[in-house]
């Protein structure tokens, strides 16, 4: 199968209010989903029933709406391009999802704040893209407000994240100086327009190079003598664009502009339509996958569980890595011998194909079940495959599990079990003692976890501080170092789901000194979910 409808399949990372939602919206007026503009962070009853999902939305109360938001641009050349938006939760429903949306994703947008720079789960965001070295375009937003100085902000991300820059453009003075962007590719100066929304409207003005004089006469004297001398020392300075190096995941382009004033943000289309790659081949046993291929293959990074108690529903996100899907067809579930009917699928579309019927590789499909379908699963049309690098991450939190029943505690194990196997939180079993450690990546997870013991199993549990902060997966190529590593630290260790030792450390500290005194063990941050 040859010339495969364009995709850009992406996430936007970025530490809570460095401008996500914003950027967001102005992203989406740009195609056929003007319609959620405004209404990404809206809730429930502010949201009309205008397509499949949000009808299934209301009925069944499951949030999908801002899951995957999609829009469309026709190139100069007439080629359409659609660009999916996967959401990586992050305010207090920052969870494994989170990061397992990075999985499926092609690229990823990084925003930073022009004041703040790299932020704490900027960088933990960042270190997952790193795992499959997904390319990373920079924004760094908020130009309009006093920032810090834009050499400042690309030393931070190069030495923080170990990656080469390349500003693309450079802001001539920032917040109350702000006079435009310099585009450092194409010689152009952004100026905002004069009226009181400040919004990039047409104001564009060519100029030969930062020689040029004409800069003069839009911009005053100190702004145009301040925007040669740093532009010109940091086409010198840095990197030079480099396409290969982009894709690898080595070098990133850097925007700067402003998305509350919608100003930057066409370059950073531009960016994301002319350099992030389309879907590529997947990782796979016994072969890796090509988006080229005819026969329909996916997996599910993200299960959806309904937090009304009332209906057991779950809509299950697949990432379509091959063929072309169609509503109805059938997919074998790998490894269970289950074979799903897709009757009702969810598909992301732009407005004015919202009822169209197919998607094809890069898209994702919403799959409503009740409960069959797992994180990690590969879904085929019959071909045995198995797609792999979803992992499991190592919990940020760890918690004691206690039971306000002890009669109940094989609810709870076969509870823990199932949720830990659906991919919302993990379980380990210390060496020592009785109770659970039920790990999680974010808060809100254990809220969930508590009130679906409730309602879905009827078990009356709460949490207990543990003593322990993170975990690792110890291995070792010495099946006796490892044997020994854990006879020495039995009072730190558990092992996990399917029996593998896990190493649960009081603190970072710790967790490096350990690592350091034993360099013969891997401490891993991430398992492959089998
Ligand atoms: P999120 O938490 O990353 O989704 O951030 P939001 O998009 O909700 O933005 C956080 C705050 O920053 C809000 O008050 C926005 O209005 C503001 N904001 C976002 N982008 C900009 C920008 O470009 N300039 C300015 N001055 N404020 C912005």
């Amino acid at each position: 199968m040859t010339n495969l409808p364009e995709r850009r399949t992406f996430a936007i990372i970025s530490h809570p209010d460095a401008g996500k939602t914003t950027l967001t919206e102005k992203l989406l007026l740009v195609g056929g989903a003007i319609h959620l503009a405004g209404e990404v962070k809206a809730r429930g009853a502010n949201r009309r029933a205008r397509s499949d999902w949000m009808k299934i939305e209301q009925q069944r109360g499951i949030s999908v709406t801002s899951s995957v938001m999609t829009f469309e641009r026709t190139e100069a050349d007439g080629t359409i391009i659609t660009f999916n938006l996967l959401d990586t939760p992050g305010h207090e429903d920052f969870s494994e999802d989170t990061y397992r949306t990075l999985t499926a994703v092609d690229s990823a947008v990084m925003v930073i704040d022009a004041a703040r720079g790299i932020e704490a789960q900027t960088r933990k965001l960042f270190e997952v893209c790193r795992l499959r070295n997904v390319p990373i375009i920079t924004f760094v937003n908020k130009v309009d407000r006093e920032g810090r100085a834009p050499f400042e902000l690309l030393d931070e991300v190069a030495d923080a994240l170990a990656l080469d820059v390349c500003p693309m453009s450079w802001p001539v003075g920032m917040g109350g100086t702000f006079e435009g962007i310099y585009d450092l590719a194409y010689n152009r100066l952004y100026q905002p327009a004069d009226d009181a929304t400040g919004a990039f409207e047409g104001k564009v003005v060519p100029v030969a190079g930062l020689d040029d004089p004409a800069l003069e006469g839009v911009l005053s004297p100190e702004g145009a003598a301040l925007l040669r001398e740093e532009a010109e020392l940091a086409q010198a300075g840095y990197a030079a664009f480099d396409m290969a190096a982009y894709r690898a995941g080595d070098l990133t382009p850097v925007y700067f502009g402003s998305a509350l004033k919608d100003f930057g943000v066409a370059e950073l289309i531009d960016a994301l339509s002319g350099f992030a790659p389309g879907p590529r081949a997947q990782p796979a046993e016994p072969r890796d996958v090509s988006p080229e291929e005819s026969q329909v293959a996916g997996f599910i990074f993200k299960v959806q569980a309904n937090m009304n108690p009332q209906h057991r529903d779950r809509v299950a996100f697949m990432r379509l890595c091959a063929g072309r899907f169609k509503r109805g067809m059938k997919l074998a579930q790998i490894g269970t011998g289950k074979t799903i009917a897709v009757h009702s699928p969810l598909l992301f579309l732009a407005r004015d194909r919202e009822l169209a019927d197919e998607a094809w590789p890069g898209d994702i499909i919403g799959i409503p079940n009740h409960g069959t379908l797992r994180v990690g699963d590969t879904l085929t049309e019959g071909e045995v495959l198995r797609f792999t690098g979803l992992p499991n991450f190592a919990p940020e939190i760890l918690r004691r599990i206690r039971l306000a029943d002890p009669t109940k505690t094989k609810q709870l194990r076969n509870a823990l079990n199932d949720m830990a196997e659906e991919g919302i939180m993990q379980v380990f079993h210390p060496s020592i003692g009785s109770q659970w450690i039920v790990g999680v990546v974010g808060q809100l997870q254990l809220d969930v976890l508590i009130s679906r013991l409730q309602a879905e199993y009827k078990v009356d549990a709460g949490f207990e501080a543990s003593p322990w902060d993170t975990a690792r997966w110890v291995t070792a190529d010495d099946p006796k170092a490892l044997d020994e590593f854990v006879g020495q630290h039995r009072a730190a260790m558990a092992e996990d789901r399917d029996g593998a030792p896990v190493f649960m450390a009081k603190d970072a500290w710790e967790l490096n000194y350990i690592t350091g005194r034993f360099p013969a063990l891997r401490f891993a941050a991430t398992k492959d979910r089998r």
